[in-house]
């Protein structure tokens, strides 16, 4: 590598299954900085600046394989320094309500079973199930979620009338099924009891940036609980909701990350 080229920040890569949960994001990348879009394996790329801080913007889709897929093409091919998802889950810790954030720091694949030649949940011949976050970027994106919710937190609450959203910190898995029933629900939590949220991304992103030793953080908005009314609890939060989370959290940590002094 040059001199030169050493100097140019990298881009921080930022995605979503689905357009309602990036919120504002291309929209102000294109007032800011403009647009520049990628077509790659069937998923446009946007790159910009967003806040201040150099982005590659995009959708997954939804699912394990769409994910680590998005994510490859992220560090291969737009040389991300570090991953961020932003999204909906359900709510499978017993304190994490509705309209709460989740702030993944470990992840796993609750559907991944090679048992008994592996251990349940055990990623075979990596021999790991649990996936760890960056926590310096994790800890970044909880205190953009703290600032948000002490800002706008009320507000949106008494707007939406849920309970004053509280930040969580811990354990997401992810699976390629969308849990809607309060058995399933009762199974992971019975299987998994530090289990705060369930999604179908985090853990496949968790592990394609363990593998290539990029930094990734998730955050979760609660949609749903998870159990017999998570479908039309997920549909009227990502519609109404989860967009004004996304915008209200990646705009506080995207400024202050853009006041971070380059690596
Ligand atoms: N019916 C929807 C599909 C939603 S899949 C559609 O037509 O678009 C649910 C998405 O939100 C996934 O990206 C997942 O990560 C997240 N999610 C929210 N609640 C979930 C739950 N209860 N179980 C699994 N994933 C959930």
């Amino acid at each position: 590598m040059n001199p030169t080229t050493r100097t140019v920040a990298r881009p921080l890569g930022v995605l979503a299954a689905l357009p309602e949960e990036l919120g504002d994001l291309i929209a102000t990348m294109r007032a800011e900085s403009g647009v520049k879009t990628v077509t790659h394996g069937r998923r446009d790329y946007h790159v910009g600046t967003v806040h201040g801080a150099p982005c590659v913007v995009t959708l997954a889709r939804i699912g394990k394989v769409a994910a680590a897929a998005t994510t490859s093409a992220l560090i291969h091919a737009f040389d991300v320094d570090a991953v961020v998802f932003t999204g909906v889950a359900g709510g499978v810790g017993p304190h994490v309500r509705i309209g709460d954030i989740v702030v993944g720091e470990t992840l796993l694949q609750h559907d991944l079973d090679a048992s008994p030649l592996f251990p349940r949940f055990e990623v075979p011949l990596l021999g790991m199930a649990r996936f760890s976050a960056d926590l310096r970027l994790a800890a970044q994106l909880a205190a953009a979620c703290e600032r948000f919710v002490a800002e706008e937190g009320a507000a949106l609450a008494a707007h939406f009338g849920t309970a004053l959203p509280q930040v969580h910190r811990g354990l997401v898995i992810s699976g390629d099924q969308f849990v809607a029933s309060a058995s399933a629900v009762e199974a992971l939590r019975a299987t998994l009891p530090d289990a705060l949220a369930v999604e179908m991304e985090g853990a496949a992103i968790a592990q394609v940036c363990h593998e290539y030793e990029v930094p990734c953080a998730i955050v979760r908005t609660v949609s749903d609980t998870a159990d017999d009314h998570a479908p039309t609890s997920f549909a009227s939060f990502l519609t109404e909701i989860a967009g004004t989370y996304s915008t209200g959290i990646l705009r506080r940590f995207l400024e202050a990350r853009a006041e971070e002094p380059a690596a």
